[in-house]
């Protein structure tokens, strides 16, 4: 299987490094092909605009997703779209390893989804959900929370984690046509002990084992 990790946090002993470098070794060790989006390590950019582009549509009105569609049909993306557009492409399963920010996802992994998801190159007019163009792939969550698991009960004040990652399951991965894979979630990471995280890093390689 070809993977690819969308690794996103800025500090590399963070526990959510741990998990991406664990993902790394354990589907390595599996046999399969790994790469990893490191986001902040490859400086990403988060921000849109007029230099997603090498080219131009329309010059007078910046319109994104015109512009989208019209440098997906001429090959006109700037390079770091088009590697993060190919590093997806020949993916079969993607990882987004992230820690919970705000109820969502990083600044910086929702930038990622906002350049690198492009109308014209993953989807269409009609091309969503059920008849997605990236059917056949699958996605997962892997996230680090600071709130402990009483928090996202259905009493909690988040509410069940499946709720709150929506955005990404359903608003990303289903929109794409990709499958779900259920979701892996370190609650309260800098809450637990070492022992308790190390339980979580033995999970994870199960997780990914089973995958
Ligand atoms: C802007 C912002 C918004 C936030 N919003 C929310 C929110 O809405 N909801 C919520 O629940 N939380 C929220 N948080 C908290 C955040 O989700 C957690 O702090 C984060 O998920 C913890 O993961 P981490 O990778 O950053 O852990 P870290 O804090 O980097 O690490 C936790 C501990 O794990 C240790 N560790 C690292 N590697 C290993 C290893 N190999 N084995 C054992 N231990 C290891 C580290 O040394 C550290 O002691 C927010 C935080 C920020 C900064």
């Amino acid at each position: 299987m070809r993977i690819l990790i969308v690794y996103v946090h800025p500090e590399p002993t963070s526990f959510c490094g741990a998990l991406k470098d664990r993902a790394v070794e354990t589907l390595s060790r599996l046999g399969h092909e790994v790469e990893v989006s490191d986001l902040y390590a490859e400086g990403f950019n988060p921000v849109a605009g007029r230099h997603d582009f090498i080219g131009q549509f329309d010059s007078e009105r910046f319109h994104y997703q015109n512009e989208q569609l019209h440098a997906a049909n001429e090959g006109g993306f700037a390079p770091e779209l088009e590697r993060e557009q190919a590093r997806l492409l020949r993916a079969d399963l993607v990882i987004f390893i992230f820690p919970l920010w705000w109820s969502n996802v990083p600044a910086m992994l929702k930038g990622w989804v906002d350049r690198v998801l492009a109308f014209g190159v993953v989807y269409l007019d009609g091309l969503r959900f059920e008849r997605g163009m990236l059917k056949g792939k699958r996605g997962m969550a892997c996230v680090t929370t600071g709130g402990t698991p009483e928090r996202f009960s259905p009493e909690g004040v988040y509410g069940p984690i499946e709720g709150v990652l929506r955005p990404v399951n359903r608003g990303v991965f289903e929109y794409l046509g990709m499958e779900v894979v259920p979701p892996f979630v370190a609650y309260a990471a800098p809450r637990i002990d070492d022992a308790g995280r190390r339980a979580y890093l033995d999970d994870w390689t199960r997780r990914l084992e089973a995958l």
